[in-house]
Parts: structure tokens; sequence; C-alpha cells
């Protein structure tokens, strides 16, 4: 991969490209086969839950795309400075729900998450369930809930002292400045060399509290990222979801603390185009994450690879045309001009 930019020159050249697993994705087997083809495709970070089996699996994944060429891209780990849509699954009890439901739930599930019912079978999978809140209002009977999962505070140091990341993403929404702060002195108390600290907000944050949270990174010495998220776990729902993203770019952008800008959050294959299409604005975004529609655009292949009972990363047959798919994704993004 000889044309490929290291992070800090991907990030200020305009085509830095993340791969979002998801805050609450445990779902080891797809996780090691997309960051595999993500990273062959030439990511420059990959973004997952701050868990010792997620980050293995992470690593599975980068070692076999490394092995095949790639460069190896930074991990990055999500933190949440409080409650999160990001950090939460869904639950049913699968024993209250009638036998002739028609089960929107599970059509509505784009993780497979909610599987057909199977005798004592859980009513949601929770290592697939990623939080994105979709099966909440589907069910007629209001079954589901949601189940917050924030890491304790002195979890944290140790945790990343054991994982060894390269980045951190915090999650942050309005007035929770001193949680932030706080979540700050825990991963610096971990005494990792972090290379960015990614903070992810929507457009209710506000500038005012970006630059407020600048004065707190800058303390620490850290270099931030702003993440930009326009709608949250939504790229995978459809094209309109991208102007949110870059409409939240044209909003900040102009007041925004010093520091790249990178979209996220409705982000999908058509984020660039409607990127492009405002050459000014254009200019200020560092690059992009891709999430949710990052797992869809794997998911053919994926289901093909479970129905032959192998990995992708294993079927030879299989992955090179998956990575086709994810190159359509990544590529114009690796090679912006
Ligand atoms: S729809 Fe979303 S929140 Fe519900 S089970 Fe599936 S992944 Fe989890
Ligand atoms: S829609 Fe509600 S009642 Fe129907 S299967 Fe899903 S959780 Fe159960």
């Amino acid at each position: 991969m000889s044309s490929w930019l290291l992070p800090e020159a991907a990030l200020a050249q305009g085509r830095w490209v993340k791969l979002i697993c998801g805050a609450s994705n445990q779902d080891l087997d797809a996780i090691e086969d997309l960051c595999g083809l993500y990273a062959l495709a030439g990511v420059h970070c990959i973004d997952g839950a701050a868990d010792g089996a997620v980050v293995a699996a992470i690593r599975r994944g980068v070692a076999w795309a490394v092995a095949r060429g790639a460069a190896r891209p930074w991990l990055m780990l999500s933190l949440s400075d409080g409650l999160d849509p990001h950090f939460r699954k869904a639950w049913f009890d699968p024993a209250r729900c009638p036998s002739s439901c028609p089960r929107p739930c599970e059509r509505v599930c784009p993780a497979l998450a909610i599987g057909p019912p199977t005798p004592g079978g859980p009513g949601v999978v929770e290592d697939r369930c990623y939080g994105c809140g979709r099966c909440l209002p589907a069910c007629p009977l209001g079954l589901i809930q949601e189940r917050s999962q924030v890491l304790a505070s002195g979890a944290v140091a140790p945790l990343l002292a054991e994982l060894q990341p390269e980045a951190i993403e915090l999650h942050t929404q309005p007035g929770r400045l001193q949680a932030f702060g706080e979540r700050l002195d825990q991963l610096m108390a971990s005494g990792i060399p972090l290379r960015r600290l990614a903070v992810s907000a929507g457009a209710e944050v506000g500038a005012q509290e970006l630059w407020q949270r600048f004065a707190l990174i800058r303390a620490k010495g850290l270099l931030p990222i702003w993440q930009l998220d326009g709608r949250p776990m939504s790229g995978d729902v459809g094209d309109g979801m991208a102007h949110a993203a870059v409409q939240l770019l044209a909003q900040l952008a102009p007041q925004a603390p010093p520091g790249p800008l990178q979209l996220a959050g409705g982000t999908n294959g058509k984020t660039i185009a409607h990127l492009e299409a405002q050459p000014q604005l254009a200019r200020l975004a560092s690059g992009v994450a891709f999430g949710g529609v990052a797992r869809r655009q794997l998911q053919p292949w994926l289901l093909a690879a479970q129905q032959r009972g192998t990995s992708l990363l294993a079927d030879g047959e299989l992955w090179p045309q998956a990575l086709v798919a994810v190159q359509q994704l990544v590529r114009p993004w690796l090679e912006r001009t």
C-alpha cells in the first residue's frame, strides 16, 4: 500500500478514514472480519469498545490485513462521560412475547441481534446489539427496554493500561463539562501516550462547550479531533442522512476550536458528494468515520460466510468480493485531492 498516508498526514490532508466498530458492539467474529477488510482497504483508525475481547478481535483482524500488505491503523477506544445512546443495549424478555407477534423488532434490527425465537433463547443477542435503538419503538407492546452501560470511573485507567490504544474517543453531551474533565483525569491516569483524543459531539453541544473542552484537553497536553456526530448511528438508514453530518460541519466549522474536524453520524457512501458540492466547506473536513454503513456494506458476505460455516476472512472466494465493496466506500476519501 505505497500510497497509504500516516494517520496524522491523512488528517492534515482531509483523507482520514476511521472505521467505527460500535461502542457497544461485541460480536467478535463480525468485528474481526470487519477490521480485517477495512484495514486492508486502508483505514487509518479503528474505533471499538473498551473491552478486552473486542480489542483482541480487532487486533486479529488487523494482523490478517497486515499479513496481506496493509499498514497498521490506530486503535481508538470509545468512552463516554455519562449516559449515551452509543453505550447501551436493547433487552426484552421473550417469554412475554405473544406467539402471534409478527416480530417487527426482528425486521428493523440492522445487526441481526434479534433472531428467530428459540425456546429459552435470548430475546436480544447482547454481543451483537450495538444500541442503535431502532427496535425500541418497533414493539407494539412496548416490551423492549434500553440498558445503559457506562464504565465505572475506577475501571478506566487500568483497562486502558491493559488495552494500550493509540487514541481515545470520548462521547459527550451538553452540560457535562465536569464529567468530561473527570474522564480526562481518569484516562491520563492510565499513563498511555495518546496520539489523539477524539471528542464525539452532536449539534446540541455547540461551539462554546467545545471550546471549554478544548481548554481541558490542551491543559493535559493532548491533541483533539472533533468528531461531528450529525445523526448518531444512522448512516445505514438512507442517503438523506448524509446531509446531517455535512450540515453540522457547516454550522460548527466557523466557530470550532483548533483541531481536525471529522464527519460522523449519518455518514455513508453519499457523504463525499454532498461535501464536495461545497468546495469551501470541503476544505475544512479532515476526514470521515463510517459506522453502521461500514457494517451494512459487508453484511451480504458475512451472511454468505456464515451459511458456509466459515469466517469471511478465511474464505478465499468471498473476502476478495467483500473487499471490493469496502473499497467503494473508503477509496473516494483516501484519494481526495
Ligand atoms: S435494533 Fe439496534 S438496539 Fe435493537 S437489538 Fe438491534 S442493534 Fe440492538
Ligand atoms: S415486537 Fe415486541 S412482542 Fe413482538 S417479538 Fe418483538 S419484542 Fe416481542
